[in-house]
């Protein structure tokens, strides 16, 4: 059993998508075992993001982050890492397959309704970033 985080970015919480993004994981079998919504500061964001510290694109990233509310949510299932990261898309929303979320939503390689984590190491590292044990459903 595998756990990944997932946000829904302040793009898809704006757009009322919030529903929709969370429709997709209980209709693919991924259970939601921890879930809040917060605004992030510059800092928290900055943080987050930090393996992209250097990319020409994080000042902008990190800004829009903070710009809006957000949905964190922590989802677990078998292989639910590669799971989510299939219903979300590729990040470029041209690329992305068809039916996918970023597909279906997204407007912008920067403004695409959700992050997932990549691997187990990030999923640990980000769902210990929002969430303690307590919060999670066991
Ligand atoms: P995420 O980490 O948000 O789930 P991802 O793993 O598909 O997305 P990353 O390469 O980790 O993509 O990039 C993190 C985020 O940075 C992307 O989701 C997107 O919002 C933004 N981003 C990535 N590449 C670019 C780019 N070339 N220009 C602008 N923004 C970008
Ligand atoms: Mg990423």
């Amino acid at each position: 059993m595998e756990r990944t985080l997932s946000i829904i970015k302040p793009d898809g919480v704006s757009r009322g998508l919030i529903g929709e993004v969370i429709k997709r994981f209980e209709q693919n079998q991924i259970r939601i075992v921890a879930m809040k919504m917060v605004q992030l500061t510059k800092k928290q964001a900055e943080g987050f993001y930090a393996v992209h510290k250097a990319r020409p694109f994080f000042q902008s990233l990190t800004d829009f982050m903070c710009s809006g509310p957000v949905v964190v949510m922590v989802l677990e299932g078998e292989n639910v890492i590669q799971k989510n990261r299939t219903i979300m898309g590729a990040t470029n929303y041209k690329e992305a397959a068809e039916g996918t979320i970023r597909r279906d939503f997204a407007t912008d390689i920067e403004k695409n309704i959700v992050h997932g984590s990549d691997a187990p190491e990030t999923a640990s590292f980000e769902i210990g970033y929002f969430f303690n044990a307590f919060e999670l459903i066991s």
